[in-house]
């Protein structure tokens, strides 16, 4: 596989202007800094929330199956608990790293701000290579992960989840280990559990069905349907294929897709079952085709939405004056620079920021976190009818607080999803 999702948090070297050469985690830095500023918080309020609260690394020794012991680095980053327990997925990659752990931490933050969840963001990590790992090799990992950070988690204090290249299966595992140390069963210590160890009714889906929500109300506001809209969606894994499914089955035309391999383009839409019916695991389906275009010629193509589902740093200054769509929806994590998103801004271009459009995953992981909580069950109409109202509602909050304030959709996310974090650090007396 050649980059994967997991990658997207690393800083990239394509741009060309200063504040283009900005890592994530100091773009997002850089956001919060505004945010604030235009709040009307002082210096201290900064201070406070650039960095996570609490950052934890871990060396977990896991007996191979081999015979021989290999030490593996885990982190747990925590950004701010002044609202309640931070939340926010473990990702199991090669490439995870310190800072990026962070700045994913901080996003969650921004995550259940928007959205109005009782939570801080918190993020976790492994660096390990799943892929090439056996399922007893993972479990042991897995375990030992949750014994190593126990301390500090928990259904009160850090709620983890699934993230990139980790699954339900460690989910039940890690929940078991937890379980075990504390001596009591603990359903709500993670999410993303399998239904029948309490997981939620229509978790799997929930990223694309966040997305789908915040397009229906982005097109509104410009007049638009989804029924007959032109969609291009960049990257067929979790979160793209399942979105070209709904799009689909809503009526609009999926005119083009993508994979790492290249991409397809067809303005009389696209087969998409065949398309979903025929991916692999890692979201590639392009490789079926001898007609295919480069990701890069996809992102111009004519389209009244975009949706980048793949990787980070994909719409850049050199092409932002390129794209054609009216609406650009990042499903993805960063997939728009600082550069790009002012001149799509300035061309009118409505942008619903990766912030608000991926935040149906922790939305329904709050979902499921209160069902374990209360021992009582809902059904997947009850989660997507809740699902659907809290971002309908986090999308007008944060398009109207764009207008009022006469800012980027992006800066007005980050207003929106700071305020409350802000408003409870100050009135705990921690700034
Ligand atoms: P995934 O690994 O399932 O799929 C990634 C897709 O991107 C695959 O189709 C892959 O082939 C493609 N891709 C990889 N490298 C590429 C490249 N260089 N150019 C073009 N395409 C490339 O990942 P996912 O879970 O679907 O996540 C996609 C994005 O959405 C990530 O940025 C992720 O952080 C974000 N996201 C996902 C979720 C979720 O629940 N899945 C939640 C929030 C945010």
């Amino acid at each position: 596989m050649a980059t994967t999702a997991a990658q997207q948090a690393l800083p990239h070297e394509n741009d060309t202007t200063p504040a283009e050469k900005l890592s994530v985690f100091e773009r997002t830095q850089d956001v919060i800094r505004t945010a604030l500023a235009r709040m009307g918080y002082n210096e201290a309020y900064y201070e406070l929330l650039r960095e996570p609260l609490k950052l934890l690394t871990v060396r977990i020794p896991v007996k191979m199956d081999d015979g021989s012991v290999k030490l593996f680095t885990g982190y747990r980053a925590q950004h701010n608990d002044a609202i309640g327990p931070t939340k926010g997925g473990i990702r199991f990659h090669p490439e995870v790293t310190e800072e990026e752990v962070k700045a994913l931490s901080m996003w969650m933050s921004i995550k259940c701000g928007i959205t109005n969840l009782p939570y801080g963001g918190g993020k976790g990590g492994i660096q390990c290579d799943p892929r090439t790992m056996s399922q007893g090799e993972l479990e042991r990992l897995s375990r030992g992960y949750v014994r190593a950070v126990s301390q500090i988690v928990g259904p009160t204090k850090d709620i983890p989840a699934p993230d990139v290249f980790t699954n339900s299966q460690i989910m039940a595992w890690m929940m078991d280990e937890y379980s075990r140390i504390r001596e009591f069963d603990a359903p709500g210590f993670i999410t993303g559990k399998p239904i029948v160890l309490g997981g939620s009714a229509g978790r799997e889906s929930s990223t694309a069905q966040g997305v789908i929500i915040v397009m229906r109300e982005a097109a509104k506001v410009l007049g638009m349907q989804i029924a007959g809209a032109r969609v291009i969606i960049q990257g067929f894994g979790n979160a793209g294929s399942f979105l070209a499914k709904f799009l689909h089955k809503a009526g609009a035309k999926v005119v083009g897709i993508s994979d790492a391999i290249g991409a397809l383009y067809n303005p009389e839409g696209l087969d998409i079952p065949y398309l979903y019916d025929r991916r692999d695991s890692f979201g590639t389906v392009t490789n079926l085709f001898d007609n295919r275009i480069t990701n890069q010629e996809l992102l111009v193509q004519d389209c009244d939405i975009l949706v980048p589902a793949a990787i980070e740093n994909q719409i850049t200054e050199t092409n932002a004056h390129d794209i054609k769509a009216r609406i650009l929806v990042e499903a993805a994590n960063g997939p728009t620079t600082k550069r790009a998103t002012d001149i799509l801004t300035e061309r009118g271009v409505l942008i619903v920021p990766d912030v608000l459009a991926s935040a149906g995953g922790v939305v329904v992981s709050y979902f499921e976190w209160v069902q374990n909580n209360q021992g009582y069950y809902w059904t997947e109409d009850e989660v997507n009818t809740r699902l659907n109202q809290m971002l309908i509602d986090s999308f007008h909050n944060v398009y109207d607080t764009s207008r009022a304030s006469r800012v980027d959709m992006r800066l007005a996310a980050y207003i929106v999803g700071l305020r409350r974090m802000a408003e409870a650090s100050r009135l705990r007396g921690w700034v």
